[in-house]
């Protein structure tokens, strides 16, 4: 073999090696993240598993098929659920972890949450748990707050256990699990909702419609999560339902801005929101 060809033959094992290494890298990042996006998946149904198994047992309902429906329309599996002491839930979710495409199951990820009632002092809650859920719902918030408006991925935004297909910042949503609980205790119904997240396109169209009732794409308080229009009764000024909003939806975080309040530039009775300073 002549020098150059064994170069050549050095070389060409060389860029073989290389490729291998790559592919090796890519799979295992590929992997590495499937996993994470996974647990981080099943960690927020367990924490909206448990928030709403939690608040249920509160209203006298059923804790854990509560806590099984909200861990299912979260995108995981309630592997197990049970009450404890003081009415606090626990709640394991599971999700398979997948590479991208489906190719193959890489395993099981697990997370657990427990959230139980207020038991110390207006405000205080207990340390264990109690606080977690929140905590995550607010770290999951901060995340989403860094897509721009109509562009948060949807597995930074938490589906609601009472109202499938409907999605807020995870912060806004476990406040309105709470508001959703003491609603149902005074009218025995749930609270109707009729919007909630709404992305850029579905503003474009709903702009399309509305015209200039409706906010420009990139502004509406729907793109970003902290906005809900409600029916069941709130979506008229003078019911009883209406009149409860007012008095009770500030305690739980929830308000209704000076434009859709009677005399406002667009009364609005349907529309609350939550975080936006309104
Ligand atoms: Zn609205």
């Amino acid at each position: 073999m002549s020098r150059r060809a064994s170069e050549r033959g050095a070389g060409s094992v060389l860029v073989l090696g290389v490729i291998g290494t790559v592919l090796v890298l890519t799979t295992g990042l590929a992997a590495l993240g499937a996993a994470q996006n996974s647990r981080g998946v099943a960690q927020t149904a367990a924490d909206l598993g448990a928030l709403a198994g939690a608040t249920a047992f509160q209203a006298g309902l059923d804790p854990c098929a509560k806590a099984s429906s909200a861990v299912v329309r979260n995108g995981a599996r309630a592997a197990s659920c049970r009450v404890e002491a003081a009415g606090a839930v626990r709640v394991e979710a599971r999700r398979p972890v997948a590479l991208p495409g489906g190719l193959s199951a890489l395993g099981t990820a697990r997370a657990d949450a427990r959230a139980g009632p207020r038991t110390g002092p207006a405000g205080e809650e207990r340390a264990e748990g109690t606080t977690a859920v929140p905590g995550r719902a607010a770290a999951l918030a901060d995340a989403a707050a860094r897509h721009a408006n109509g562009r948060i991925p949807r597995h930074l935004l938490c589906e609601l256990s009472f109202a499938a297909d409907h999605r807020l910042r995870c912060d806004a949503a476990v406040a309105i699990e709470r508001l959703d609980v003491a609603f149902r205790a005074a009218f025995g119904r749930g609270l109707a909702v009729r919007g909630s997240y709404r992305s850029y396109e579905a503003q474009v169209a709903v702009a399309a419609s509305k015209g200039s009732l409706a906010a420009p794409p990139g502004t509406s308080n729907h793109g970003w999560g902290q906005a809900v229009d409600l029916g069941g009764g709130i979506q008229y000024f003078g019911t009883a339902e209406y009149a409860w909003m007012v008095a009770n939806a500030g305690a739980y975080g929830w308000v209704r801005p000076g434009w859709a309040a009677p005399g406002g530039s667009k009364p609005e009775p349907w529309h609350w929101e939550y975080g936006t300073g309104a």
